[in-house]
């Protein structure tokens, strides 16, 4: 019956080369909210900027996210953008959710880094960076902030160069910078965008560069052909030869070089003086990769055993990853999936392959910011929020109900402090206990248990924000208010502990680690003992295996 609801409608929008699963990523301040909230106004999704920061909020839908300025959940909206559908999947810029950035990286297809100008590379870029090479994500880079004092996109594509010691190919070139940023010029077109001012119309034109600007633009120009044409021959050749290169030729070689992760094609703005985001998705759009672009994703057949692959295409029996289980203050709970291949259609049954369950799809959303849109079929490539699916934890293997497959999911680390928990009022043990289950589903990273000896609840996760948040949403959300004991966990080994390969350590702080200490994570330049911290990166929190257990 609902198929037939539904079919007339069985169209997809956008075609798979025209689709862009991306995430956004930053070190914390380096302004990722600001600039997927000017990406939601440019592609016209919302309409008044600061909606963020005060009052209505677009991806920071959740109170405590706005009240500390921070994104945890892995949500996904939908926007569109000159013929081409985005999915902008979040992720988080905070350290205690580097697991968040995992999982999302897991399902989104190329992602654009965001800098601050000032800073260049900081060290949760480092992290998120890392992670992103793992899973073979394209990147592109928007170094933000060029109004901001200090700012200096040069030195911000040389740290990306020096710590991540990656291949970044500026595109383009800022007009100016601080006070005076006013625009860019495009080094594949070479012409510039002038924005005449920073309002929220956001007019600029496009012009033939300024005199002044000529040479360096010039200078710039051959640069970017240089790394090319060490990649790519027929770039070579006309580089060369001296013959002209036209435009699109340009833009295929950097594309190509940009899905083969052998260059990160650099752009810069300001996103909140409104200048340059356009230019940015225009690369996100051209350089980024659609679904077809990426490697298949793998899976198992849990019968055989066999390995199978899965392409994006709609004809395939469905299959898809849940990734994100949410509270939608609306509609309840929500399960996020991308879709692998195949289509799956509201009012269907798909299988749970991983718990090996039937569940039934209620509804079919996609979410535009700040509303929920709802379709009738999600389809291969594609993001979903499926309303009524009950058994589903993140991670889980959604397929179709006669073709089982487990799909290839992500590792969970244990949490790495715990604490104890008691409801202010004794009469709420029951109520906490219910809620505490909840937010336990919904949050792989996130335990409870109860103490066999003492009967005391505890709860642990991936950092004090991170309980923070979880006690915060048990007062809002199920009213339970709550006080906790100080973190349990102490590290006490010492950091001669032999590290070898690629390893860890902690950064020892009086002659004991604890909670919080910065994890170092280096690749040793010599063989067996020695170890240099060229390459070390900082950042994290003290992970578990380190810490003894709590008598
Ligand atoms: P996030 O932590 O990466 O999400 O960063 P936000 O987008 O919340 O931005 C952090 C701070 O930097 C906020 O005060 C923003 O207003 C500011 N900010 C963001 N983008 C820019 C920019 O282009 N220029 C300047 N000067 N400030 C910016």
């Amino acid at each position: 019956m609902e198929g037939d609801k539904f079919s007339m409608a069985n169209k997809r929008e956008f075609p798979l080369e025209k689709t862009r699963n991306i995430g956004i990523v930053a070190h914390i301040d380096a302004g990722k909210t600001t600039t997927t909230e000017r990406i939601l106004y440019y592609t016209g999704r919302i309409h008044k900027i600061g909606e963020t920061h005060d009052g209505a909020s677009q991806m920071d839908w959740m109170d405590q996210e706005q009240e500390r300025g921070i994104t945890i959940t892995s949500a996904a909206t939908t926007a569109e953008w000159k013929d081409h559908r985005i999915n902008i999947i979040d992720t988080p810029g905070h350290v205690d959710f580097t697991v968040e950035v995992e999982r999302s990286l897991r399902v989104l297809d190329g992602a654009v880094v965001v800098l601050d100008a000032q800073s260049g590379v900081e060290p949760q870029t480092e992290n998120v960076w890392r992670q992103a090479t793992t899973y073979n994500v394209p990147r592109i880079v928007f170094v933000n902030k060029m109004d901001k004092l200090g700012a200096d996109f040069n030195y911000s594509v040389s740290t990306i160069h020096d710590r991540l010691q990656a291949n970044a190919v500026a595109v383009q070139m800022p007009i100016g910078a601080e006070d005076d940023f006013e625009g860019v010029i495009d080094l594949i077109d070479m012409k510039a965008d002038l924005y005449d001012e920073d309002e929220l119309g956001s007019q600029w034109d496009t012009v033939d560069i300024p005199e002044k600007y000529k040479e360096e633009a010039q200078k710039h120009r051959d640069e970017m052909l240089e790394q090319l044409a060490d990649l790519d021959d027929d770039i070579m050749e006309k580089y060369l030869e001296g013959e002209d290169i036209p435009s699109d030729e340009i833009k295929k070689a950097i594309r190509k070089a940009t899905l083969n992760l052998d260059i990160y094609p650099v752009f810069a703005g300001s996103a909140f003086k409104n200048k340059g985001v356009q230019m940015m998705l225009d690369g996100v759009n051209d350089f980024l990769p659609s679904p077809i672009d990426v490697r298949p994703y793998k899976a198992t057949d849990p019968d055989t055993g066999d390995e199978v692959e899965l392409h994006a295409n709609d004809d395939a029996p469905f299959a898809g990853l849940a990734f994100k289980i949410a509270t939608d203050p609306y509609v309840g709970r929500l399960t996020f999936f991308r879709v692998y291949t195949g289509t799956l259609e509201a009012g269907s049954y798909v299988l749970n392959a991983t718990k090996d369950k039937r569940e039934r799809v209620g509804r079919l959303l996609q979410m535009h910011s700040n509303h929920r849109k709802e379709i009738p079929e999600v389809f291969s490539g594609d993001i979903g929020a499926a309303i009524g699916l009950k058994n589903t934890t993140t991670g889980d293997s959604l397929t179709s109900t006669d073709r089982p497959l487990i799909l290839e999911s992500m590792d969970f680390p244990e949490p790495v402090i715990q604490v104890s928990i008691e409801p202010n009022t004794k009469a709420d043990q029951d109520k906490m206990d219910v809620a505490l289950q909840k937010l336990a589903e919904e949050d792989p990273t996130f335990k409870t248990e109860t103490n066999q000896e003492t009967g005391e609840t505890l709860i642990a996760g991936m950092g004090e924000l991170h309980l923070d948040i979880i006690v915060d949403r048990m007062k809002r959300e199920f009213h339970v208010e709550a006080k906790v004991g100080e973190p349990q966990v102490a590290y006490r080994e010492t950091f001669t502990k032999q590290v070898s390969a690629q390893g860890k350590f902690i950064r020892q702080s009086g002659g004991k680690g604890q909670y919080g200490d910065v994890v170092i994570e280096f690749t040793p330049t010599e063989e067996g003992e020695g170890f240099s911290f060229e390459n070390a990166i900082v950042g994290g929190v003290v992970p578990r295996e380190y810490i003894p257990a709590v008598e």
